[in-house]
């Protein structure tokens, strides 16, 4: 389909293709058909470059019409504008097809996806080049034969020359177009703004006033070598400017500076001026200086793309830099605010990388050396004590097994500190270039505490499932007893009764542990909400619970105590020491306890003594341990009432500890709790354990 832009656009093409025609036909002399020079072979190759499969047959009719009527017009022979067609058409065909081979051939775009280039590559300019002069020759030969067939004779000289007027020709216009042409968009928007050259240009003041020097030297050298004074064969001077012009500007300027230099060189040329007069042919002449002309262009041109690729390339590596610079700090930013252990080994003990927390955490200080010290150095045993050989590294299992490893390894400190126990991961990583040695990334922590978490909670389920059992067997073992009675017609009531207390009784104690185990978890986990506590008041409503006991117990209490404290937390604490008080007294004795408190360094030293049994000594620290009981024989209880205590002062930052009482038969429980008025926030509170 005809589209308006489409007319215009062959209307446009054909116009400036007869334009050149009929300037290349100008330059006929010696009453020979052969023009000197011939545009319009540039003009050709651009206009079927820039059309596509759809334009090119109306093309082709356009260009043969055009090229007939301009023959017939300058008086060429109805037989001569035939092979003129021809030479034309096979011209263009051949360029576009081998420009687009030659394009792909040097790893230029694929003209599916972008059909032209910018002409910002010097591979670009290759392609074009080859293509030029390939086409022209085959421009040549159809056109001279056609010569010899239409006049009868024609010389060689006239082959080589057309072929280089030709070859000219696509090189100088060709390149101008394909330069422009993706800037043209631009000169527009900048053309519609009203400010001056500089918007225009996009150049800053300082590089148009570099221009304007560059095109008053070009000019000076011109005239000086082509026509002031025809000073003899001085065109080198030309070649100087020209390699100025590609050093300090683009392909832009530098393909518009060959298009002015072709057409005033040539002109001038042909009128007898510049160092190429001398040259008697005129042929000969022309096509010399077209030469001269066109390999200055290309030298220009190739200076100027080479510094554009160069600087693009810069460009490209600063902006890479940048990133992996970037890239870099981020990766050691993370490395160095981790709390794992980060490190690098190859196989041959090199450290090629190890964070701070990877040298802080195997106890090394200062710089890490480029190598594996000793393997004693690091003091790393297996579970059962054993000093750890080079093959127990995980990284060496990990390269030799090619897999992830993971282990725990004990680190012994030097002289008497805790064990640290370190869970060591080690992988190997993928081979970055071939031959390197095989590396491993190794992490590692502390999980000493998480260790003996997991072996307290271990120990604290099967207390706990041990706990429950027993009453579980109990009820078993009474509630068959009862059923035996049952099934026997004589039951006695008697029997039936003392089964279903014993039944309730041992109901009732697993009752209690998962009543304690439930305290034990909030004490531990739940919510901690500090505020003033009114201690004596809190202990005095405990105290009246505990007072209708059986044993009569007689509590006192000091008026006045204040803590910061969590309410729910304290009250448990004070009820299950004033608890235990009243319980663990020996038969017939009446219990007296009494709670005190004394404020020292912002703590409230807390006493609770009672006159019991007393603690034996072995037991004095163990009780506060979960299940740990030092009278399970004769007093009842799940073990877990101090280890409550002491999870509740612990929450609080404070301590609890038991004693002797210091005069008579008794114990004397104390704790410290944040004393009221005192800023909490100077104790962390501490967050509990299993
Ligand atoms: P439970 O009372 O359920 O056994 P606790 O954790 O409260 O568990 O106490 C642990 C052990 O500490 C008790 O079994 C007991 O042997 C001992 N104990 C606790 N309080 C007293 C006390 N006031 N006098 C003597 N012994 C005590």
């Amino acid at each position: 389909m005809m589209t308006p832009a489409r007319v215009t656009r062959l209307a446009l093409w054909t116009s400036a293709f007869m334009l050149a025609a009929f300037l290349g036909r100008l330059t006929i002399i010696d009453d020979q058909a052969l023009s000197l020079m011939w545009p319009a072979s540039g003009v050709a190759a651009l206009w079927f470059l820039t059309g596509s499969r759809r334009t090119w047959a109306l093309d082709t009719l356009a260009l043969t019409l055009a090229t007939v009527v301009i023959n017939m017009t300058t008086g060429a022979p109805g037989q001569l504008a035939v092979v003129f067609v021809a030479a034309n058409l096979l011209q263009a065909a051949v360029f576009v097809l081998l420009f687009h081979r030659l394009l792909l051939a040097v790893g230029g775009a694929d003209p599916e996806v972008a059909p032209l280039p910018a002409m910002d590559r010097l591979s670009d300019l290759g392609a074009l080049v080859g293509a030029a002069m390939s086409s022209a020759i085959a421009a040549a030969v159809v056109g001279w034969t056609g010569l010899w067939w239409v006049l009868g004779s024609a010389d060689v000289q006239s082959l080589v020359a057309w072929w280089g007027r030709n070859a000219v020709g696509i090189i100088v216009i060709t390149t101008l177009g394909l330069i422009v042409r993706p800037r043209l968009g631009e000169l527009r928007t900048r053309a519609r703004s009203p400010s001056g050259l500089r918007v225009m240009t996009g150049m800053p003041l300082g590089r148009l006033l570099e221009l304007a020097l560059h095109v008053l030297l070009t000019t000076a050298a011109t005239a000086f070598v082509f026509w002031i004074s025809d000073p003899g064969p001085l065109a080198f001077i030309l070649i100087f400017t020209t390699v100025l012009i590609g050093v300090r500007f683009g392909p832009l300027v530098v393909g518009v500076h060959g298009l002015l230099l072709a057409g005033v060189s040539v002109g001038l040329t042909l009128a007898g001026h510049g160092p190429f007069a001398a040259i008697e042919d005129l042929h000969w002449r022309v096509l010399v200086a077209q030469m001269f002309v066109a390999l200055t262009s290309i030298t220009g041109l190739v200076l100027a793309l080479h510094r554009q690729e160069r600087e693009a390339l810069l460009a490209r590596l600063q902006v890479s830099q940048k990133a992996a610079a970037e890239r870099a700090q981020l990766l050691d930013a993370v490395l160095e605010n981790m709390h794992e252990g980060v490190a690098v080994v190859d196989a041959d003990d090199n450290i090629l990388l190890r964070n701070t927390a990877g040298r802080r955490l195997l106890g090394i200080s200062g710089a890490a050396g480029p190598r594996l010290q000793p393997l004693a150095a690091y003091r790393l045993h297996r579970a059962d004590g054993t000093p750890i050989t080079r093959a127990d590294l995980p990284y060496v299992r990990a390269l030799a097994a090619q897999d992830s490893v993971r282990d725990d390894l004990h680190l012994m400190p030097e002289g008497h500190g805790p064990t640290k126990i370190l869970e060591m991961s080690a992988r190997p990583l993928p081979e970055l270039s071939a031959g390197d040695l095989p590396r491993a990334i190794v992490t590692y922590r502390d999980v000493t505490s998480d260790r003996a978490d997991r072996d307290s909670l271990a120990s604290f389920a099967g207390v706990v499932a041990h706990d429950l059992l027993s009453p579980l067997t109990v009820i078993t073992a009474w509630s068959e007893m009862l059923a035996a009675e049952l099934d026997s017609d004589a039951v006695d009531a008697a029997e039936g009764r003392a089964c279903l207390d014993r039944i309730t009784g041992a109901a009732g104690r697993m009752s209690q542990l998962i009543d304690d185990l439930l305290i034990y978890t909030v004490t531990r986990d739940g919510s901690f909400e500090p505020a003033d506590v009114d201690l004596s008041a809190l202990a005095s409503d405990v105290a009246q619970v505990h007072a209708e006991a059986k044993s009569e117990p007689v509590i006192h209490i000091q008026p006045g105590l204040h803590v910061i404290g969590d309410h729910l937390l304290v009250r448990q604490l004070v009820d299950n020491l004033i608890g235990n008080a009243v319980k663990y007294v020996a038969p017939g004795v009446g219990p007296v306890v009494s709670v005190a408190g004394e404020e020292r360094d912002g703590w409230l030293h807390v006493t609770v003594t009672d006159n019991g049994i007393g603690v034996p000594d072995a037991h004095r620290r163990r009780i506060f341990e979960s299940f740990q009981r030092a009278h399970a024989a004769d007093y009842r209880g799940t073990g877990l009432g101090l280890a409550i205590c002491q999870r509740a002062v612990e929450r609080h930052g404070g301590t609890i500890t038991v004693a002797e009482r210091p005069e008579g038969q008794g114990s004397v429980f104390e704790f410290t709790l944040p004393a009221a008025g005192a800023a909490l926030d100077r104790r962390t509170p501490v967050t509990a354990r299993a």
